[in-house]
């Protein structure tokens, strides 16, 4: 791109990097201590935005890397945000359900000072929830006032935005209805495989079903299931409701697979809505699904990457494909601020409206320059950072 090294480098190092120690009181009188990260990587184009994760692999340069995307997600979808990501290393599920709530609201008391409605605003990703959005709130608010655009992902009855919740799966399923138009596929009865069925793996199945296509794999932490006439979604979304750990395991007639079967399922379109890295050098060689869309953030090694294009797939890449969640975010924020709120179907018709366009443009440029779609999106990204970084001046 020819940006100058100066730029490079600022465009390479995060702003602010917050690590802080988070002691709380457990169930049993101990004294639990976790590491919370808040990482900020750019804000040239609007207040810093991204996700919130409580895992027990979360680190430093996990949450370094995703931060970067997020400042690559809203600039090739045009949004005015920066980028950030944050996250506890710690396993929820060891967890009860108040001292993940005391967790937070620490992590909060430790952070406040860093976020806002106009400086940062943290968003649910793996493990948190509306839930945890709500916490964040009310412990934002005892220190700065009522402050609802502090986060975004909240309940409906506390501030949220109808159609979020959905939105990160439904751009999902928008963007494999396109990428399988790209490929000459219609996605009415067009097959597809999903691992994880969390948020977002669960609602881009949902939308895709109402397309008409038909999930015939699926896994989860816990294991991998086929079934070649088509889960039921709506039974498959109301088992893992009732299921102890959220699973789709021990869902009646289908059958019991390997993840080696499960990337190697011969589908439309294959995507991988878990964790980041799971396509592999290995992996990338057993896939035949001639589309992948990568719900999750970083699922596919850069190696792998290379391999599925030597093998002419098309990829989405995830700062496009799951760039629903934190556009429906910024409407939520936008709702917040004018304290008028939207009904669903004007969110997804936006959302929409949004997602297409980025799709053409990245789509357009891919074609025009012979680029993948993943270099495609981060020139255009890049460039728009680049154009605002460069007008706003040092
Ligand atoms: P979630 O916690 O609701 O669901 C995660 C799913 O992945 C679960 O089904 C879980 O069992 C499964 N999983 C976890 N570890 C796994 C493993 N090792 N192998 C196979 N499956 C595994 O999380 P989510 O909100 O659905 O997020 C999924 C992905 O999408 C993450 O990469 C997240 O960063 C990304 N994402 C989420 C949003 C959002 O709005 N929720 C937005 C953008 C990107």
């Amino acid at each position: 791109m020819d940006i100058g090294s100066s730029i490079e480098r600022l465009l390479v190092s995060p702003t602010r990097e917050v690590k802080v120690p988070i002691a709380i009181e457990m169930d049993n009188g101990s004294v639990g201590v976790f590491d919370g990260y808040r990482i900020q990587h750019n804000c040239a184009r609007g207040p810093f935005k991204g996700g919130l994760r409580y895992h027990p692999e979360v680190n430093q340069d996990e949450i370094n890397a995703l931060a970067s995307l997020m400042t690559w997600k809203t600039a090739v979808v045009g949004i005015p945000y920066g980028g950030a990501k944050g996250g506890i290393t710690v396993d929820p599920r060891k967890l009860s359900i108040g001292e993940i709530q005391r967790l937070t609201r620490k992590f909060v008391g430790q952070i406040h000072m860093f976020i806002g409605p106009n400086i940062d605003i943290p968003a649910p990703d793996v493990n948190t929830d509306g839930q945890t959005m709500a916490w964040i709130m009310d412990e934002y608010s005892k220190f700065h006032g009522f402050s609802p655009g502090v986060v975004t992902g909240k309940p409906i009855e506390v501030y949220g935005s109808k159609g979020r919740e959905g939105a990160t799966g439904r751009g999902v399923a928008l963007c494999t209805q396109w990428g399988l138009k790209e490929l000459g596929i219609n996605v009415k009865n067009a097959s597809y495989a999903v691992q994880g069925f969390g948020n977002v793996g669960s609602w881009a199945s949902r939308v895709l079903s109402d397309m008409g296509a038909k999930l015939v794999a699926v896994g989860d932490e816990f294991g991998y299931l086929k079934n070649p006439e088509g889960f039921d979604i709506k039974a498959l979304v109301a088992h893992v409701k009732k299921h102890p750990q959220h699973s789709v395991m021990d869902f009646k007639g289908c059958d019991r697979i390997s993840v080696e079967e499960f990337f190697a399922m011969d589908v439309d379109a294959l995507i991988p809505a878990a964790l980041g890295g799971v396509i592999t050098e290995k992996t990338a060689g057993s896939i035949r699904a001639p589309l992948i869309v990568e719900a999750a953030n970083g699922p596919t090694k850069p190696e792998a990457h290379k391999i599925l294009l030597s093998k002419g797939k098309f990829v989405v890449p995830d700062i496009l494909a799951n760039a629903g969640g934190v556009t429906v975010s910024y409407f939520e924020w936008v709702q917040n601020a004018q304290c008028f709120y939207w009904e669903e179907p004007e969110v997804n018709q936006k959302l929409e409206t949004i997602l297409y366009k980025a799709f053409n443009e990245v789509n357009k440029m891919a074609k025009a320059a012979k680029l993948d779609h993943r270099t495609a999106s981060f020139l255009l990204a890049i460039r728009e950072v680049g154009k605002s970084t460069v007008l706003r001046g040092l």
